[in-house]
């Protein structure tokens, strides 16, 4: 077992019951405040961990990390030094903030300098996303998606059980949690036998997906196996892959999303450590179709973590319309950073590969409002009493995970945006 995912530790910091960040998560973020620069740090209860002034003050001495490393505004300083390392560091953490420990726990002018509460700090994007790719990996939701728009009888095309499918997105159009953006514009063609018409996207939906980040990888022409995939992923997050269903429907033949997604996609701002997710490890579901000697794999690849969906409206309160998991995952990460580096694709510390939409078996979990009111047949009724067939200006949308067993909650706090209208 990693050490510090031991359920029984406790730290000497106040972690209250239900909180997302006790001492087994430790998870990596880069915040502000009105007086310190940004800087990386790691969530602990309420409070965040500054890792500069930790390490100003001499507590990092024997982990290969500069102030540089620290001192920045993204992660991909530390995330460029590898697994080793970052486990060292997230190790290192877990023994200073043990109940037991004494080396910082009682230098109050030291606790003081380098933990910050979180009201008081703005958290920041985590990563400077090199790349950005996004799968299309739950079987739930491609199902869906082939029955609405193709032929319930063949709703998955025919490579979709030999390969995970997937696309190159737009990095630089990814915001972090509390960022809003506004409505997409473009072309739709509501009526087969009529022109295209230009507007503000009237179908603008929400993607429930997660993302993982991954360490530098290996030289163009070389591959990642399926068993070593673990050692290129640093960590996951929470990511809302925004969608305009009309323009998709309409531009998206024959090479895929382009306007429908690039305009804006969110993500949480911690990036919990794969390692964390030790605990919560499970069987992914059962692959019918014997897939080809570089996807097969081995071991729990799948991670059981809870998700959930809100919508809120402008001064109103949240209403939750999907509860989903990520365990339904048909393709898992392994298979995914396989086939990704399989034609010998490089992969960069501080790429972003996101799940595609996560839908589970039933009607509530699916992972899109164009599931959830099945293309706008089945309005969701809000707790306000309003209807949702898509996401309205001014709407809020709120995605939240978290893993759970007997003794550890593991939680990635929260990613939300407002839909702010048409500029
Ligand atoms: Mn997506």
């Amino acid at each position: 077992m990693i050490a510090a995912n031991n359920p029984s530790l406790k730290s000497w910091v106040e972690v209250k019951e239900n909180s997302d960040f006790p001492i087994q998560n430790l998870p990596f973020g880069v915040f502000k405040t009105e007086q310190l620069s940004p800087r990386v740090g790691v969530a602990l209860g309420e409070y965040i961990i500054d890792l500069k002034s930790l390490h100003i003050l001499g507590y990092f001495t024997n982990l290969p990390f500069t102030l540089d490393d620290f001192n920045s505004e993204y992660l991909n300083g530390i995330i460029n030094k590898g697994k080793i390392a970052t486990r060292e560091l997230r190790e290192r953490l877990s023994v200073l903030f043990q109940l037991d420990n004494n080396e910082l726990q009682g230098k109050d002018h030291h606790v003081k300098q380098s933990l910050i509460k979180q009201e008081n700090a703005q958290m920041l994007l985590p990563v400077d996303i090199r790349d950005y790719t996004d799968f299309y990996s739950s079987i739930e939701h491609a199902t869906n998606v082939g029955t609405m728009f193709r032929d319930p009888n063949n709703a998955l095309l025919p490579n979709w059980k030999h390969l995970p499918v997937g696309y190159h997105g737009r990095a630089s159009s990814i915001i972090v949690s509390g960022e809003n953006f506004h409505r997409p514009k473009g072309q739709q063609k509501p009526n087969d036998q009529d022109p295209p018409v230009f507007g503000p996207s009237k179908l603008l939906d929400f993607e429930l997906e997660m993302a993982f980040i991954t360490y530098p990888g290996k030289e163009l022409g070389d591959n990642i196996t399926t068993d070593e995939a673990d050692d290129y992923i640093f960590g996951l997050c929470l990511f809302n892959d925004w969608s305009a269903r009309d323009i998709q429907k309409w531009e998206y033949i024959p090479l895929g999303p382009f306007l429908a997604k690039n305009f804006a996609s969110s993500v949480s701002p911690w990036i919990v450590p794969l390692d964390a997710f030790e605990p919560f490890r499970i069987d992914g579901p059962v692959q019918d179709v014997k897939v080809l000697p570089y996807l097969e794999y081995s071991g729990k690849k799948n991670i059981d973590i809870e998700l959930q969906v809100s919508i809120q409206p402008e001064n109103s309160e949240e209403s939750v319309v999907c509860e989903s998991n990520f365990k339904y995952m048909y393709w898992n990460m392994n298979q995914q950073l396989a086939h990704h580096t399989i034609n010998g694709c490089n992969i960069n510390g501080g790429d972003m590969l996101a799940s595609g939409t996560i839908s589970g078996p039933t009607p509530d979990s699916y992972g899109s409002m164009l599931e959830l009111s099945w293309r706008g047949s089945k309005p969701l009724t809000l707790k306000d009493g309003a209807e949702r067939k898509f996401i309205n200006d001014n709407d809020t949308v709120i995605m939240r995970g978290h893993c759970k067993n007997e003794t550890t909650r593991i939680g990635f706090g929260e990613v939300k945006s407002k839909v702010l209208p048409t500029k």
